[in-house]
Order: C-alpha cells, then structure tokens, then sequence
C-alpha cells in the first residue's frame, strides 16, 4: 500500500515550498502520488491538491462567524474538517492501489496540527489503516546556532513521543546551507559541546542546560532518519522518495504492528 507522510515544520521551514516542489518531481518521474491539503490559509492554489481543506472550510469565513483571529480560526477550520475526515479515509481506503505516496501538507503554524486535537485524530486515523510517516521540515541555515538547532529538535522529539509516527528530519533549504554541521551534532554530542563552547550568545546556565539535554537527544537521534533537500532547487527529492520507503517498512515492523496489536 501507500505511505503517508505528514508533512510538519515550523512556520517559515518551507513545507508549503516542499509540497510543490514534491508535487513537481512526481509528475516529472511518474510518481504515483495523491496530494492533500490541511492547510485553510494557504494562500496559493498553484499545486491542485486531490483534496484541499478549502474546498470545503472557508477560513476567512470562520474567522468572521466566530469572531476568532488567524490561529483561533485555523484550528477552528481543521476541527470542523476533522468531524468529516472519515470521508477522507473512505476514498483513501478505497484508493490505496493507485497510489505509492500520500503527501499532506499541514497548517502553518505547527501547533495548530500537533498540539490540536483534531491534528491528533487526523494523525491517528491515517496511522490506523495506512502505513504513515511524519516528515518533520528543518530549516537548515536557521539551525546554524547550536541553541536554535537544539530546540527545533527537542520540538521533532516531542512529534515524536505524541504522534508515536516513524519520523524523518528533513534538512530543507540546503541550496543556503548545507547540512553537514547539523548531521555532525547530531552524530556526536561531542562535536555540539564544542559548537556550544564556541558560540556565546548564550547565558552559561542555557549552555549548561543545552549540554545535559544533547545527551538526552543523543537517543532520539538514534531513532530518527534524516534526508537533505532544497524545495528551492529539488536537490535531494530522490533521496527523499527513499527515506518514505524506509519509513513503510519501519512502520509495517513497528508502529504498524503495535496499532493491529491494539485493535
Ligand atoms: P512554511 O511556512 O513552512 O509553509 O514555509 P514556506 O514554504 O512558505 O517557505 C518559507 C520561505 O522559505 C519562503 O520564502 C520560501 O521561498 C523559502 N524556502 C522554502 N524552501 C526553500 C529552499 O529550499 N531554499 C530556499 N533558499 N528558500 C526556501
């Protein structure tokens, strides 16, 4: 069957730019993929998702009827899409044979899917019948910093321990920076004691705090895969089908199995 990958990153990382970028290199390789939208405030309408929360949410509308600012009627919208997203689950249900990939593009603001619990029941109805995967978006020349780096992985690992989803870190915007300076952290918490040492726009106790933490981290990453793209330049897509491969199997061996065996 297919596998789904959520993608979810912090606002700015460049899912939106990820998901065309996907969508591009699909057709250009005969991909067989289906595309949804979550996001109600996605401005653009250049990519023709198969299913898009605003055909069927009026965000701007939601905001007016509830009086709600921007986050209020995002998460509004994606609770009001949750009570039908059964439908959603009968045509993928239905479907799974034509396709290998479900790509689906989450709001903006990264809370507003994993601290929701419409997010949760999204997520969870997807992992229940279909092989899924989060791909957690990096913005790489943002996580220069050693402190920075470190809480955009802390944010992934609590992804990770909510959702209980095989998990790819996906370094975005290498065509700026490369990657190899977070991949080096994350290989040796020794290498990031010394970054850490080195940079020192931080307190001593933030330091301090950062230094036990990578050791905790150190185990997180074991567990994590990662893949380096720019949704600028569509270096790294192949790369990227691959990592959603691995990530089917780890599901069918793991997650997956634990769901059935909950069933
Ligand atoms: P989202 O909020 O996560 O959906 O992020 P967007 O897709 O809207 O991207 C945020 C900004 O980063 C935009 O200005 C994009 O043009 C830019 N961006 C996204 N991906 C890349 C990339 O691979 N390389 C570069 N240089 N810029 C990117």
């Amino acid at each position: 069957g297919p596998v789904v990958a959520l993608l979810i990153g912090m606002a700015g990382s460049g899912k939106s730019t990820l998901f065309h970028r996907i969508h591009y290199e699909a057709a250009q390789t005969g991909k067989r993929c289906y595309f949804i939208n979550l996001d109600p405030a996605a401005l653009e309408v250049p990519v023709e998702a198969n299913i898009d929360i605003r055909d069927t949410v009026d965000y701007k509308g939601v905001m007016r009827e509830y009086s709600l600012g921007p986050n209020g009627a995002i998460v509004t919208s994606l609770n009001l899409f949750a009570t039908q997203f059964g439908d959603v689950m009968d045509i993928l249900d239905e479907r799974t044979k034509e396709f290998d990939y479900i790509i689906i593009d989450t709001p903006g603001q990264i809370e507003a899917f994993t601290w929701s619990a419409s997010g949760q029941l999204i997520a969870e109805s997807l992992a229940s019948t279909l092989a899924t995967c989060v791909v957690y978006v990096v913005d790489t020349p943002r996580s220069r910093s050693p402190a920075t780096f470190m809480s955009n992985m802390v944010y992934a690992c609590s992804i990770l321990h909510k959702l209980r989803l095989p998990l790819v870190a996906a370094f975005n915007k290498i065509d700026v920076q490369p990657p190899e300076t977070c991949f080096s952290w994350m290989d040796d918490f020794e290498a990031f004691h010394v970054a850490l040492d080195e940079d020192d726009s931080s307190e001593a106790y933030v330091t301090s705090l950062h230094r036990s933490m990578s050791l905790v981290l150190d185990e997180f990453y074991r567990v994590l895969d990662r893949v380096a793209v720019s949704a600028a330049t569509g270096e790294g897509i192949d790369n990227f089908w691959a990592k959603l491969d691995a990530s089917r199997l780890l599901y069918d061996e793991t997650y997956g199995a634990e769901i059935r065996r909950k069933k």
